[in-house]
């Protein structure tokens, strides 16, 4: 019988790659780096090779990959390099592996996510983006090939672990009546709506509370993040939009809470440190150390609660409205959000445009249903497309 769980992490050179090699050295015992895969980051990827020897590293980027195999060659690594999207579907497939820590940041990473579902991994999913993108084909897929799905985003992580033990899909058969999603509220909470305008990249970069990837710290800033969170929700525990509600809770200690009908309400409860949900996934069922220092409840003192403010966050009721419109929707909003990040932290539009480019590409795009892979790429295609022809006309 196999002792130590063989692990691939899609996107290790990021923040929730290197957490869960973080967690993975904890516990030598336990899991195996099996592969290691990034974009073009060589040096952090070699340095990564150095330590955990993984048998496989794949860069996204041919020219990456070819730096990178010269390195391992001249340092006697046996670890073998691979380049392209069809090696990281390989690495997220090939039967050796047990568990496949899904981390790449956005669409990107689709395609190995679906190539882990559909050989029946373990599927830990930090990339929501897969589960907006195509949330219905996903979820049939994991059923289907007998894939097991643990979320990683720390809100469902926290949702999970607040549920009864053997929640089957159906929130009203196990007497939940609300999923309370938490929110930070992001750098901007505080900050007066005509303000927006002028902020920087920088400054939406920094998080009060968590430490992460510039593309999710953005979507954090507009709240984009929690729709995006509302719509994974959805596919995740089967919960109809108007059951989920977002909860502004500034502190970040509360991850996210479960409201039963006798009025309970369970909640985890950590500092905010995605090594927690990382090792509550990768060790499920047992309980493992992460490294996240125990909670002081008097340091906390408080713990504060808001409504969100829909009109200062536009990206908050866009998601809630792809999500009830449904079909390629939900695609739609995610490609051009993504477009939109993009430009305005190459500084080619104001913060403020994000909301206005979603909504005009949402409002061109054709109304769609989706059953494959294939259908979900093109209309990501297309609404990409679409973002980039408002931009042009913008400037
Ligand atoms: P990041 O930007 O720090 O890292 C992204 C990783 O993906 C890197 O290893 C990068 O090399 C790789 N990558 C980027 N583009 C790629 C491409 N085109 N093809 C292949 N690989 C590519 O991002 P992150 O903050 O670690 O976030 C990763 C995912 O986890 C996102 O979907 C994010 O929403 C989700 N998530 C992150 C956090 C967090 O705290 N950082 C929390 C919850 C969920
Ligand atoms: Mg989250």
């Amino acid at each position: 019988m196999k002792t130590t769980r063989q692990i691939t992490i899609l996107g290790s050179t990021g923040s929730i790659g290197e957490s869960t090699l973080d967690v993975i050295a904890r516990h030598p015992d336990r899991f195996q780096a099996f592969a290691l895969t990034a974009n073009n980051n060589v040096e952090k990827m070699f340095a990564q090779c150095q330590r955990f020897q993984p048998r496989f590293a794949v860069m996204l980027n041919t020219a990456s990959a070819e730096q990178l195999a010269s390195a391992i060659k001249s340092a006697g690594i046996q670890t073998e390099v691979l380049a392209g999207i069809e090696s990281l579907e390989k690495v997220a497939s090939l039967p050796e592996v047990d568990a496949v820590m899904a981390a790449i940041v956005g669409a990107a990473g689709i395609r190995p996510t679906f190539a882990a579902a559909r050989t029946g991994k373990l599927v830990l999913l930090a990339n929501k983006e897969t589960l907006v993108m195509a949330g219905r084909i996903f979820m049939d897929l994991v059923k289907q090939h007998n894939a097991t799905l643990l979320p990683i985003d720390s809100e469902h992580n926290a949702i999970y672990q607040s549920l009864p033990h053997h929640f089957n899909g159906n929130l009203t058969a196990a007497g939940i009546s609300r999923i309370l999603l938490t929110a930070s509220g992001g750098p901007f909470r505080r900050a007066p709506l005509d303000s927006l305008a002028s902020v920087t990249p920088e400054q939406a970069c920094a998080h009060p509370n968590w430490d992460m990837g510039q593309k999710i710290s953005v979507d954090s800033a507009t709240m984009m993040n929690k729709g995006l969170e509302v719509i994974e929700a959805h596919w995740l525990f089967e919960a109809p939009p108007e059951k989920i509600q977002v909860v502004i809770h500034p502190q970040s200690v509360i991850h996210s809470m479960v409201a039963y009908v006798d009025g309970s309400v369970i909640a985890q409860l950590g500092n905010p440190d995605m090594r927690t949900p990382i090792a509550h996934a990768m060790g499920y069922p047992d309980r493992i150390e992460s490294g996240v220092s125990a909670l002081d409840m008097f340091k906390v003192a408080h713990l504060d609660f808001e409504e969100p403010d829909f009109k200062k966050f536009p990206c908050l009721g866009l998601a809630y409205q792809a999500l009830a419109a449904g079909g390629n929707m939900p695609a739609v909003l995610n490609a051009a959000n993504e477009i939109a990040v993009e430009s305005f932290l190459k500084r080619r539009m104001p913060f403020t445009a994000i909301p206005l480019m979603i909504e005009h590409v949402m409002k061109t795009m054709r109304q769609e249903e989706m059953s494959t892979l294939d259908d979900v790429l093109r209309t990501d295609e297309q609404a990409r497309d679409a973002a980039q022809n408002w931009l042009a006309n913008l400037q």
